[in-house]
């Protein structure tokens, strides 16, 4: 028995080993999670811990404590369908001197033996260190940290967030730098993997074709996850995660596939993409699971500072209007039913909107909220990004209106997907100067997607100077920081010269703020 185990945290074991089961019997569309006895490794022919740890979903009183076998152990001791024992340690100190809570979480073969410890009783607001043991082998330690209490009054949070890592488009550095920040927060809003390769300069490979079944999406983030900058990143802070559309298919909608595939091929794929995600990710197990349904959107509060709400703008969205892409608007751009949210998602939201009282109130989610319309070659022509908010232009309204009617003190959006940094004001009306400002978005750049990346583009100084409420552009790659207070938000964006090369130096690229009580951007 391992030392660390008294018999009360053996009682604990059993508990944290039901929940496990439970998690699993409550996947649905897979068969029962654990089959046949719970086996106990004692040796291991190599380290079975190359994709390093993770956690995530911080609530004050607990975190999910995340890692995953490596199967190529996993094969090579015969273990390919056996449940496995792995254990936990927690503790205050990076040394292990007082661990406060151990463990053992059931690896089964169904979740590719990855595991989700959600440990509970933790204190508010405080950092933790964590590993893994299995068969005699230590994992890398973990930071992590608690929320602050709901009703704290606390006085300074810092949070990081990032998207879009094309692996083959180059090293992610940025996460080196990310991982040295200890941030009390990292944020992912999507694109974590890529199905496919697009884009020439490629600095390294991931295997394969596009990616279609759990197999595929498994060793697609098996490569992704085994890049040691962003095993850092993950092992420095615990992060909250929510996907777009690369992590099941380029700018699908609800069912409906980029390319060829029915919508019953895109939802088995869809029910693949998901489950490869649950599995990789340090997640709390989504309520409501079951075959290619995962509703991940979530909230959480950091005290009286920061209430998140997550949001998933792909799993419920009508198909992109007129064809897609950058297009005149059409009458079915123009139809009120059509949704980015889905109806559940978005009463969920708006009742949450109408009630928090936190100072910020984040957004973090995928596709461009202000509107970045653009003049087409024909006389006042108007081209609208089918596939970010300005293609659902009817919902967005309702969104902005809602925030307006009800009061939400300093709505914040986080945005990914668009691998460029973004300032903008968000307005009751994009098309009046005067029009009352509702809010702050803040877009970050992509990790690596797009290759180095530039200040300028021709295409970002076109679309600023189309739209005035857009007030920074810069198209390097890196990721974005914010320093919250009562007071002001700040964000820094930070990026990194080059990517297809490593070892690039950070610097900040510009400040923009939010005063409390006063919607909008401002240079810093
Ligand atoms: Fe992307
Ligand atoms: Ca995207």
């Amino acid at each position: 028995m391992n030392k660390y185990w008294s018999r009360r945290d053996f009682l604990k074991r059993k508990f944290n080993l039901g929940a496990a089961l439970l998690g699993c019997l409550a996947m649905g569309g897979l068969p029962a999670g654990v089959h046949g006895a719970i086996r106990r490794l004692t040796s291991m022919p190599e380290d079975p811990f190359t994709l390093g740890v993770a956690s995530g979903d911080p609530t004050p009183e607990s975190v999910i404590l995340w890692t995953r076998l490596s199967s190529e152990v996993m094969s090579q001791l015969g273990a390919v369908n056996d449940t496995i024992a792995v254990d936990y340690e927690i503790s205050p100190t990076r040394n292990f001197s007082n661990a406060i809570r151990s463990g053992s979480i059931a690896a089964v073969a169904d979740l590719g033996h990855s595991v989700h410890a959600d440990i509970r009783g933790l204190e508010p607001d405080k950092v933790y260190y964590y590993r893994w043991h299995v068969g005699g082998v230590t994992s890398p330690i973990g930071r992590t940290k608690t929320a602050p209490s709901a009703s704290a009054r606390n006085q300074h949070f810092r949070l990081a967030f990032a998207s879009c890592q094309q692996y083959e488009h180059g090293y992610f550095t940025a996460y080196q730098h990310m991982a040295e920040e200890e941030f009390d927060l990292i944020i992912h809003l999507g694109d974590y993997i890529y199905e496919r390769s697009w884009g020439n300069n490629l600095v390294r490979r991931h295997e394969g074709p596009e990616i279609i079944t759990l197999n595929d999406y498994r060793n697609r983030y098996h490569t992704y996850k085994s890049d040691p900058d962003i095993q850092a990143a993950h092992g420095s802070a615990p992060w909250v995660v929510t996907w777009d559309d690369h992590e099941v298919d380029n700018n699908y909608a609800a069912q409906i596939a980029e390319d060829d595939q029915t919508p019953e091929q895109l939802l088995q794929r869809r029910a693949a993409a998901y489950q490869a995600y649950y599995e990789f990710m340090p997640i709390r197990l989504p309520v409501g699971r079951q075959g290619p349904d995962m509703p991940i959107h979530r909230r959480l509060r950091f005290g009286n500072l920061m209430e998140m709400h997550v949001l998933d703008t792909r799993q419920y969205r009508n198909d992109q209007a007129c064809g897609d892409g950058r297009k005149r608007s059409c009458a079915e751009h123009q139809d009120p039913t059509r949704t980015v949210l889905g109806q559940a998602q978005k009463n969920w939201l708006f009742d949450s909107l109408a009630t928090t009282d936190a100072t910020w109130n984040v957004l973090a989610q995928q596709i461009m909220m202000a509107s970045l319309r653009s003049v087409g070659e024909a006389e006042g022509e108007e081209l609208w990004p089918m596939d970010i908010w300005d293609g659902y232009p009817l919902e967005r309204q309702e969104v902005l209106d809602h925030l307006d009617r009800v009061n939400t003190p300093n709505p914040i959006v986080l945005t990914g997907d668009i691998h460029s940094n973004w300032a903008a004001d968000l307005k009751l009306d994009f098309d009046s100067p005067s029009s009352k400002l509702i809010g702050s978005e803040y877009i970050g750049t992509s990790i690596s997607s797009g290759g180095d990346g530039q200040d300028m583009t021709e295409y970002g100084s076109d679309l600023l100077s189309n739209n005035p409420h857009v007030k920074f552009y810069n198209a390097n790659r890196g990721y974005v920081a914010a320093t919250l207070t009562p007071e002001l938000w700040q964000t820094d964006y930070k990026i990194v010269p080059y990517i297809t090369s490593q070892g690039a130096p950070l610097s900040i690229r510009q400040s923009y703020v939010t005063e409390a009580g006063k919607p909008g951007v401002q240079e810093a």
